[in-house]
């Protein structure tokens, strides 16, 4: 439907400054009044119809490109009627196939091209063919406005939809890092980081560790007081992440109630005194106040070691260090290698 708005405009302006340069050459003919309510028709009255007709049909997409033909059909029908005259014949069989082309790409230009011939044939059935190719300074200036106007406004039309994209496809991209609940990076932008990261401290760049969060007893919560305060739980967490972590660090919600962190360009006792810090504030905000419902958090960090195989294995570890800290009693921060 934007798109059938979009060429209803194109369409109004074009057919509008385009009846000035048909009706001025026709007013040199001898055209029947037949002939003139049909021009009048065609330059002010079809546009509109034309948008309706799309609207009201069950694929308004594809009823345009109807419309952008039958355009094109009576562009070869008004060839034949104004005699052939050069000039206004080839300005508006272009603009046609400028329109069709950057409306339905080529496909639709060629059968443009074949609409454009059943015009002519029309018009040569229905008026013959009697040619006077020949343009006068008053026709010929006639086609200016529909010359210079219809190409700046499709061009401006164009550019704007081609900056639209381009806006789109950014926000896209940026909508498909995250995640939905908490709007941290998701697991597959993580993925994609975490690999960057490693090759950075392998060309020793700088430090790195990777540190996996995992909530306690997290089902319970969901099971106490409902899966809404569990997803409040789960954003305030990603919140107080936001708040301890520092902007070079990437934070990621891994999976359920699971967040992986990358403490970037810290040594390994920098590390560990954030990771800590994040694992104590998460235990005082229970007797404080209620933003985790009580949660608590087991920690797995490891800091980047020569020895890893690739991303995965930094993962698996992390994930090892982690699940040391829940046997442990859970809770609490393991170091892993
Ligand atoms: P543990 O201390 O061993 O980690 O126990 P746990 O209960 O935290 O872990 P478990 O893996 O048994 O349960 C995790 C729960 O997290 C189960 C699942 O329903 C819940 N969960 C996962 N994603 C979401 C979510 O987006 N919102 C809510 N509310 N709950 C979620
Ligand atoms: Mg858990
Ligand atoms: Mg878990």
């Amino acid at each position: 439907m934007r798109f059938v708005r979009r060429i209803h405009r194109l369409r109004t302006l074009g057919l509008g400054v385009g009846f000035l340069c048909v009706a001025t050459t026709m007013a040199g003919l001898d055209a029947s009044p037949a002939l003139w309510v049909l021009l009048l028709l065609n330059g002010y009255a079809w546009p509109h119809l034309a948008c309706q007709w799309a609207l009201r049909s069950r694929s308004p997409f594809a009823a345009e490109y109807r419309n952008l033909l039958i355009d094109i059909g009576l562009a070869g029908f008004w060839v034949v009627a104004m005699r052939g005259n050069i000039m206004p014949s080839t300005v508006i069989i272009a603009m046609m196939c400028m329109n069709n082309i950057a409306s339905g790409g080529v496909r639709l230009f060629l059968y443009g091209l074949v609409s454009a011939l059943a015009g002519m044939l029309a018009g040569a059935a229905l008026l013959g063919v009697r040619l006077a190719p020949q343009t006068s300074i008053a026709e010929a200036l006639s086609c200016l406005p529909l010359l210079f106007l219809y190409t700046l406004v499709l061009g401006k039309s164009t550019y704007d939809i081609a900056k639209k994209l381009a806006r789109q496809s950014r926000e896209f991209e940026a909508i498909s890092q995250r995640d939905g609940l908490t709007g941290l990076y998701n697991r597959r932008h993580f993925e994609s980081l975490l690999k960057q990261v490693l090759d950075d401290c392998r060309r020793g760049g700088h430090g790195a560790s990777l540190l996996l969060l995992d909530l306690d007893f997290f089902k319970h919560i969901n099971d106490t007081h409902g899966h809404q305060v569990g997803d409040t739980v789960l954003r305030n967490f990603s919140r107080l992440l936001e708040n301890h972590l520092r902007q070079e660090d990437i934070i990621a919600r891994y999976g359920g109630e699971e967040f992986v962190i990358i403490i970037n360009r810290v040594d390994e006792a920098g590390a560990l005194a954030l990771t800590r810090r994040i694992v104590e504030r998460v235990r005082a905000l229970q007797t404080v106040d209620n933003t985790l419902w009580g949660c608590t958090v087991s920690a797995g960090l490891v800091p980047y070691a020569a020895h890893l195989d690739d991303d995965y294995d930094w993962v698996r570890r992390a994930d090892h260090a982690m699940y040391q800290s829940k046997n442990a009693g859970r809770n609490r921060l393991t170091l892993g290698r």
